[in-house]
C-alpha cells in the first residue's frame, strides 16, 4: 500500500541528540522498500556528511527504522546503505576511542570485535553480505547498536561515564528546553 497519505516525507529529517526517545528504543524492520526509503537513505547520507560522521543509523535521523549508512571516508559517494541489517561479529576484541553524532562532545574507549560480517538488504531489496575489519567492523557494530537503542554511553568504562556525566546532563537540559519551547507554540 503506497497511497499519498501513507508516504512519509523524510526530506526534513534532522540529526537527533540524546535523550530523544527514538534513540533509546529498538528500531522496527522496514517492510516495504519503496521510494520513500530511498529518500530517507539520501537524507541520512546528507546528515552524515553535514555532521562529518562516517556512519548514521535511522534513529539518528529521527526515524524508528532498521537502516544505517556507512562511509569510511565520510563522503556521500562512498556511502553504503544497509536495510534490516543483522551482524555477525568475530575475532579478538579491540579497544578504541569512539564518538557519536548523537552524543556531541562525548568520547570513550569502546571494546569491539575486530571483524564483522553484515547481512542486509540494499535499496532494491536485494540481500547482500559484506565482511570488514578494523574501522569498518567497528562502524557496523556502532550503527547496529543504534538499531537496538544502545549508544556508546552504555558501553563506556566507569571513568569515561563519569567524565560524560556533565555533558549528558546538558544534553538532557537542551532536550527539555526544546520540548517546552515546542509545546508553547
Ligand atoms: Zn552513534
Amino acid at each position: 500500500m503506497n497511497s499519498i497519505i501513507n508516504m512519509v516525507n523524510y526530506m526534513n529529517c534532522k540529526i537527533t541528540h540524546f535523550p530523544e526517545p527514538v534513540l533509546l528504543k529498538a528500531a522496527q524492520p522496514i517492510e516495504t522498500i519503496d521510494e520513500s526509503i530511498g529518500q530517507l537513505a539520501e537524507r541520512m547520507k546528507e546528515i552524515m556528511v553535514e555532521q562529518k560522521g562516517i556512519g548514521l543509523a535511522g534513529p539518528q535521523a529521527g526515524v524508528n527504522l532498521q537502516i544505517f549508512v556507512i562511509s569510511l571516508d565520510g563522503t556521500k559517494e562512498n556511502a553504503k546503505v544497509y536495510i534490516n541489517p543483522k551482524i555477525d561479529p568475530s575475532g579478538p576484541m579491540n579497544t578504541m576511542e569512539e564518538g557519536c553524532l548523537s552524543l556531541p562532545g562525548i568520547y570513550g574507549k569502546i571494546p569491539r570485535y575486530s571483524r564483522c560480517t553484515v547481512h542486509a538488504l540494499d535499496l532494491d531489496g536485494k540481500p547482500f553480505s559484506d565482511t570488514g575489519e578494523g574501522l569498518y567492523a567497528r562502524a557496523m557494530q556502532h550503527e547496529y547498536d543504534h538499531l537496538q537503542g544502545v549508544m556508546i554511553k552504555d558501553r563506556m568504562g566507569e571513568a569515561a561515564k563519569l567524565r560524560a556525566r556533565r555533558i549528558l546532563k546538558r544534553l538532557q537540559e537542551d532536550y527539555q528546553k526544546k520540548q517546552s519551547s515546542q509545546g508553547s507554540k
